[in-house]
């Protein structure tokens, strides 16, 4: 395979992913559309450990975004870069238009669909949850899992 190598826009954090990423959707949550300034984001995951930092781990600055999570970006130019959720420690979400070749990696779902901006109205015909996904596996969101 090739490799998945991304980073940020200024150039100062560079990484490469070990592993093939999977579970590739969007995020429609508040936390997200603040984090980028945008209406979604789109993110991936990979193995935790999986992301090698491989230059520029000094420039990596760190934001609590929620009660469970946090957030990684490029403290020179801003660019989010992956984030991690306690529930799951097991792997991390990286935003995959960090990629240096995005196209490789099409986003199979929306999560916090209910959140979504009513302008920012998706033309695919993918999955649409209102929150998590129903299994696990979709905890790419930034707001506490439903107790029920
Ligand atoms: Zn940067
Ligand atoms: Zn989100």
């Amino acid at each position: 395979m090739t490799d998945w190598t991304g980073g940020c826009l200024c150039g100062a954090v560079r990484y490469r992913l070990l592993s093939e990423p999977f579970d590739a959707g969007w995020c429609h949550c508040r936390t997200c559309q603040l984090n980028s300034g945008s209406p979604a984001m789109a993110f991936a995951s990979v193995k935790a450990g999986d992301l090698k930092i491989e230059q520029g781990a000094d420039a990596l600055g760190r934001v609590e975004s929620s009660s469970f999570g946090h957030r990684r970006f490029c403290t020179q130019c801003g660019t989010p870069l992956y984030m991690s959720v306690n529930h799951q420690p097991e792997t991390i979400d990286f935003s995959i238009a960090t990629l240096d070749e995005p196209a490789r990696l099409a986003p199979g779902f929306h999560i916090f669909y209910a959140s979504r901006i009513p302008w920012a109205e998706p033309g695919d015909a993918l999955p649409r949850h209102d929150r998590f996904r129903p299994d696990t596996r979709g905890l790419e969101g930034t707001e506490p899992p439903d107790a029920t």
